[in-house]
């Protein structure tokens, strides 16, 4: 059954009376304007959580989080199209994208079944608008973005944000240049945010990753870390297929996401059809992390939370030589011998989960400079 993007837990800010502060929360990503004393919530931290989403604020025109419209491209297709075999288009999208500066690039068929049954309009609400219908754009390519280890490390704390709106930002600046590419080539794409279609089944089917207890995609090179995008496109291309690296295993024996979630909204149990409320896709058999539970708690700390993420063993810095180290050396060997409860030990006692404090991380992030 398609999911009713007025469902989408941030709309029903705009028409649920029981989330009615949302809207000025999600406004606040336009102008913030409450601050606090404490570190993490400053006016600094806001500013820079700001600063990470504008990009993506400007170029999706205000759609808070890119969940409503599809990205507007500023150019066209060529007149002229670029013909060549299958695998030279669809290896000449994957260098584009990466010399573009997106970390993973996948492909996929447009499947319909991962779209919103309606489309939301935040400025009238009980609008009842159909979905786009994206006629002839038959491919999907699904772009991720990694984001910075250390501003997660701060969760919860408004810097989180630099991460998360960074990422989205970056997916839309660089996947409108992957668009005027393929624009390019004489074909016809189109940019996907949060808007029109759900982004995990796509990354999964498109072999991004593997969907983890905490409800997010978890990448084999990147982990949890990291921001998805799709491009609907009649450009052909060949497909990939979904990938396993083991995903479901660990998390069956870890939950340091359920555990550390501070809301209580992520299953501890085995996957499950059971939702919570009608904020959560049905019919599908998974973790379903309870939305109304995550979202007051972002109302309550009047900013995105990212713990689950800080806490989950896939999160680690591959920038860093220790943790590329730890990874082959520790992380991956126990990992294949099964030894999860050992691996967890491990991760516990080195305090790979632990949160830096804001104010030590803009001292560390300053003394890096
Ligand atoms: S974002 Fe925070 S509140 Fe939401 S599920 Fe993750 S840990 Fe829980
Ligand atoms: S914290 Fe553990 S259970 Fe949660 S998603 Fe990561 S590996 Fe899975």
């Amino acid at each position: 059954m398609r999911f009713f993007s007025r469902n989408h837990i941030f709309h029903r800010s705009y028409w649920d009376s029981k989330y009615s502060k949302g809207v000025a929360f999600l406004r606040s990503y336009a102008r913030f304007r409450e601050t606090k004393s404490q570190q993490g919530f400053t006016q600094k931290d806001y500013a820079l959580r700001n600063a990470g989403w504008s990009m993506s604020m400007y170029l999706s025109r205000g759609a808070v989080h890119g969940y409503t419209d599809l990205i507007p491209s500023f150019s066209q297709p060529q007149e002229k199209k670029y013909v060549a075999p299958v695998e030279e288009l669809t290896s000449a999208i994957r260098t584009a994208g990466k010399k573009l500066g997106i970390h993973e690039i996948g492909f996929t068929k447009t499947n319909h079944e991962f779209h919103y049954a309606d489309k939301f309009d935040q400025y009238n609400p009980s609008r009842k608008l159909p979905p786009p219908k994206l006629e002839g754009l038959d491919n999907c390519i699904v772009i991720a973005v990694s984001v910075d280890y250390d501003p997660l490390k701060t969760t919860p704390s408004a810097i989180t944000g630099v991460d998360a709106g960074g990422g989205y930002s970056l997916c839309t600046t660089q996947g409108l240049s992957l668009v005027d590419f393929i624009h390019g080539l004489g074909y016809n794409a189109i940019l996907s945010l949060n808007d029109t279609a759900l982004c995990i089944p796509y990354a999964i089917e498109a072999g991004l990753g593997e969907y983890g207890r905490n409800g997010l995609l978890i990448n084999e090179t990147y982990g949890p870390r990291f921001r998805i995008a799709k491009i609907f496109t009649d450009i052909p291309v060949t497909h990939d297929s979904p990938k396993k690296h083991g995903v479901e295993e660990f998390c069956n024996n870890c939950n340091n996401c359920s555990s550390s979630c501070p809301a209580k909204a992520i299953p501890d149990g085995p996957p499950s059809v059971n939702i919570h409320n009608i904020s959560n896709i049905q019919g599908v058999k998974k973790w379903t992390v309870d939305a109304e539970k995550c979202y007051n708690f972002w109302l309550n700390i009047n900013t995105e939370c990212g713990i689950c993420i800080r806490t989950c063993p896939f999160n680690k810095d591959l920038d860093k030589f220790w943790h590329r180290m730890y990874v082959k050396i520790i992380f991956n060997p126990l990992r294949k011998l099964k030894l999860y409860k050992t691996l967890l030990k491990i991760e516990k006692s080195i305090g790979f989960d632990k949160r830096v404090k804001p104010k030590k991380w803009w001292e560390s992030e300053t003394f890096k400079k």
